[in-house]
């Protein structure tokens, strides 16, 4: 009732603790000033609030100014007399919070200044956010920040057995409120561990788990255990291993046993070994071979290691497959070979090795290399050379053979000298000119194989006449020399007749002296010329495709794509780089995987051939890869492919001289196979590869059964199978095939390039074919061909193969029309009929035709029906008078289309003349 009252009330210093924002909450009473009479002007209804920081009590003398204002505080409900009474006294509860503090502690004080008032309770408090788990992580208490908006981040720490997980160490944030917010990363049970609610516990005995990343604890794989809980592996079983690349979930593995069904086979000093694969792999799936070489005395049975000089083919250990070759073994001589199965767990056991054996007795063998040769005494026409006997004579020697030619010679004729001695002079040699020798040795059991090549170069002249070569040895006198090469002579010109009957493409498998065959080809000596080996002659087919094809490292190849199917495997397109070389295009023909000794033989033998031929226009082998999987045949690559496909798709895009240019090309190259004795028996369009250039150049060139697999060949009653439409009569009668065979199917070949890759003889059924070239029947002209190409056609169908044109005058005509292009021009439908009496057959017979639909119908150009009835043509009569313009003003534009029809008129008009005896104006 006292005017201007100032009472204060101050608490006791407040240790703060942790806290930056501390929460004061009050409880009081108030009383209504209207409720008191008399005390108007005196009466207040609120209080203030204050706070002063310390760090320490500061004792109990109280300045006000030292004290900061919290708030006037006002009651939300006052109450009054009549209350009272009636015992409804009204609690107010506020709530204010001061912060951020930085003393240690601080002092509340209450300022009343005339209010009826009672300050129940004070609560001071602050908010933190309780310890929790959370992702296996432990998070401590956390007192909350200063501000009403900050987050404070807080570490967790990971429980027992528990670790971060990498790069996700654990976080949570603690807010304002007190509530833990964003949870961040994690922590994951230690390898042994596993998860169980809040906590990690250890895996249980026969259990592990091998990493922290795993979930769960697994049982112990195949063969191995464990004893112990909290294990991160299992131990593997006695007798049982682990790799060091084996997971530990893999099982646990051991050794295989030993390989089976061990067999050898012997070719004189080469050994091959097969076997089937061990009973038991151990449980592993990474089984490989290794073979053991020993050789031994024969009496008393003493093995030795065999060494660095005998060859594994492929390999001597980290053999995939169940066979091997041992070569270079010494002659007539004993050998034991282990194989023994391994896996990834045979270095780890200490068990006893097991083993297939086997022993054998090597036979005889022709002579190591000559290697070593010295030049004794270098002149202007003869050169001296020596050498020593070779490594392995294995028997003794009789003779050595010195092949040479002349480096800078592009045919590369070769010329022998034989000799009994180790040394030898080759004399009538050019003065200055660079020659390469290399010498063989020959035992009882045939000729070794060439030293490596010396070069070595004649001495200069004074004067420059030059002799022809001759072959002098420098122990053998003259007289035996002539005698030796009339006898040699003779033989070879009965070999050369005899071989020429029997044809050399067919092939056989003899047992001959394969070099020696080989030497006859070369010493008879045709200029200019080579002849063409069959490689099947070899007994050794590997020896044959090294003879004639470079090994290739399959590093120096990139294959690209896959762009055909062969016979034996894929057909591809990429990339060759020899080494100091620019890398070219290449065709890359695959041997597929699985292949039999036989189909790689056969596989090979294309390139034995491929790689004898060496002519721009014959397709040219790079090398091939037989040393590695897959085996394989590299070619030049032809950009456009085979040239049946390629000229359908440019229907009537060429000037004739091009396809003539074509056609040149094929003769030439045909030329070229023909005067090294090669028969091709399956020349055909699709058999020629086109490179960008337009360049045609003949290609496959397998052995007489790989004719068989020509989709067109069919067989024949006189057995074998054909390719009937492009084989001459009397190959197909009886088998005769020459190059005047090969001449007939290139007849066939220029018709097919004139009629833009027509089918020979069209629908019609092989053994109509043979009837009708019986007949005498033969393929018209194609349109637009000029008269003198069909006659070369022509002639080369001639029924008598001596009658028929050489390549060689073939190439010659073709060059002759491609000086004079007049003897070329063609105006259309004068094109020549054929000189048989015969109906042309390319067409069906007109007579038995009534209407112009069933022409159409006949030729399958029924679409045009409408186009013919709308323009008035209502009789083949009509028809037949039709010129090309006729045809193309019916809105017939495709280039394809015009040709047939129009090849079709013509052949009716020539059956209407044949038949009627009456021309039809044109
Ligand atoms: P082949 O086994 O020789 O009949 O080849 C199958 C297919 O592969 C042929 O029809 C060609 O399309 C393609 N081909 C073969 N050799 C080559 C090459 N040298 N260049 C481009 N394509 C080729």
């Amino acid at each position: 009732m006292e005017p201007n009252r100032n009472n204060w009330l101050r608490t006791n210093w407040i240790d703060k603790g942790n806290a930056q924002r501390i929460f004061v909450e009050l409880k009081f009473t108030l009383r209504d000033c209207n409720s008191l009479p008399g005390v108007v002007g005196t009466c207040k209804e609120t209080f203030n609030l204050y706070y002063q920081e310390t760090d320490s009590e500061v004792g109990r003398s109280l300045r006000e100014n030292q004290y900061v204002k919290i708030d006037t505080i006002a009651a939300d409900e006052s109450f009054t007399q009549g209350d009272l009474g009636e015992r409804k006294m009204k609690l107010n509860t506020e709530v204010r919070i001061i912060g951020p503090l930085s003393r240690r502690g601080f002092y509340l004080a209450f300022q009343d200044v005339g209010a009826c008032i009672a300050l129940v309770s004070v609560k001071v408090y602050y908010k933190k956010c309780w310890s929790i788990i959370e992702n296996l992580a432990t998070f401590p208490d956390t007192v909350t920040g200063s501000e009403f908006s900050s987050l404070v981040e807080v570490e967790g720490t990971c429980v027992r057995d528990a670790e971060e997980e990498a790069d996700n160490s654990p976080k949570m944030h603690c807010s304002a409120e007190g509530e833990w917010l964003v949870p961040i990363g994690k922590c994951i049970c230690k390898a042994g561990f596993h998860q169980k609610g809040d906590a990690c516990e250890p895996c249980g005995r026969g259990f592990y788990k091998s990493s922290s990343q795993d979930l769960q604890c697994s049982r112990c794989p195949a063969h191995s255990y464990n004893d112990r809980e909290g294990s991160w592996r299992c131990d593997c079983d006695d007798g049982y291993y682990r790799a060091p690349s084996d997971p530990p979930s893999a099982a646990c593995t051991r050794p295989p046993s030993a390989p089976q069904n061990l067999v050898y086979n012997i070719n004189q000093t080469t050994v091959s070994l097969e076997w089937s694969p061990p009973a038991d792999t151990g449980g592993r799936n990474d089984v490989s071979y290794r073979v053991i070489c020993r050789r031994c005395s024969w009496e008393p049975e003493e093995c030795v290691p065999c060494g660095p000089n005998v060859g594994f083919s492929p390999t001597q250990s980290g053999l995939v497959d169940t066979y091997v070759a041992i070569v270079d073994l010494l002659a007539h001589a004993n050998y034991t070979f282990e194989v023994e199965a391994v896996n990834g767990v045979s270095d780890l056991s200490r068990t006893q090795r097991l083993f297939a054996a086997v022993s054998i007795a090597t036979g005889q063998a022709a002579p190591s290399q000559v290697s070593e040769v010295i030049k004794e005494k270098v002149q202007q026409r003869s050169i001296q050379l020596s050498w020593q006997e070779p490594q392995q004579p294995n028997g003794v020697i009789t003779e050595y053979e010195i092949k040479y030619y002349e480096k800078d010679q592009k045919d590369r004729i070769y010329s022998t000298v034989r000799s009994k001695s180790t040394s030898a002079t080759v004399s009538n040699l050019k003065p200055s000119t660079a020659y390469v020798f290399q010498i063989r040795a020959f035992t009882e059991a045939g000729f070794g194989t060439y030293g490596p090549r010396l070069e070595i170069t004649t001495m200069e002249e004074a004067t420059g006449s030059l002799s022809s070569a001759a072959i002098v040895s420098s122990e053998q006198n003259p007289v035996i020399i002539i005698a030796v090469v009339a006898v040699a002579g003779t033989i070879i010109l009965v070999f050369m007749v005899f071989g020429f009957i029997i044809g050399r493409r067919h092939c056989g498998y003899s047992k001959a002296d394969q070099e020696g065959d080989e030497e006859l080809y070369f010493q008879f000596k045709f200029p200019g010329t080579k002849t063409y080996i069959d490689p099947e002659t070899y007994e050794d087919p590997n020896r044959a495709v090294h003879q004639f094809a470079k090994e290739l490292d399959a590093s120096c190849i990139k294959i690209e794509r896959v762009i055909g199917a062969g016979e034996f495997g894929e057909v591809c397109s990429g990339r060759l780089k020899l080494p100091g070389k620019r890398d070219v295009s290449a065709a890359i023909k695959t041997l597929k995987v699985g292949y039999t000794e036989k189909q790689r033989r056969d596989f090979l033998c294309e390139a034995s051939i491929m790689g004898q031929f060496d002519h721009p226009n014959v397709v040219h082998l790079e090398g091939v890869v037989t040393r590695g999987k897959p085996v394989m045949i590299v070619i030049e690559y032809m950009e456009n492919g085979s040239l049946d496909s390629f000229l359908r798709k440019h229907d009537g895009q060429f000037t004739v001289i091009q396809l003539v240019g074509m056609l040149r090309g094929i003769a030439a190259g045909m030329r070229y196979l023909s005067d090294m004795g090669y028969v091709h028996r399956d020349l055909a369009a699709r058999n020629i590869l086109v490179n960008s250039n337009l360049v045609c150049k003949v290609s496959d060139f397998g052995l007489s059964r790989v004719i068989d697999d020509d989709p067109e060949a069919v067989y024949t009653t006189t057995g074998g199978k054909i390719p009937v439409r492009w084989t001459a009569p009397e190959a197909i009668q009886y088998r005769k095939f020459t190059s005047a065979s090969d001449v007939w199917s290139y007849g066939v070949v220029m018709w097919e390039v004139m009629s833009y890759g027509e089918r020979p003889y069209w629908d019609m059924s092989n053994q109509d074919v043979i009837k009708a070239i019986e007949e005498g029947y033969r393929l018209p002209a194609p349109m637009d061909c000029p008269p003198g190409l069909h006659q070369l056609m022509l002639d080369c169908w001639q029924k008598d193969r001596a009658e028929r044109p050489k390549f060689d005058q073939i190439v010659g005509i073709l060059d002759k029309m491609i000086r004079n292009p007049n003897t070329l021009k063609t105006p259309v439908g004068t094109c020549t009929r054929p000189i048989s009496p015969l109906l042309d057959q390319s067409t069906p017979d007109f007579s038995a035709l009534c209407s112009v639909g069933e022409w159409l119908d006949a030729i399958k150009m029924e679409r045009y029906r409408d186009s013919f009835a709308a323009a008035g043509y209502a009789s083949l009569d009509s028809v037949a008078r039709m010129s090309i313009e006729d045809v193309m003003s019916l809105g017939i534009t495709l280039v394809g289309h015009q040709k047939k029809i129009m090849s079709s008129i013509q052949t009716m008009r020539a059956q209407m003349l044949h038949l009627h005896g009456t021309g039809v104006q044109v």
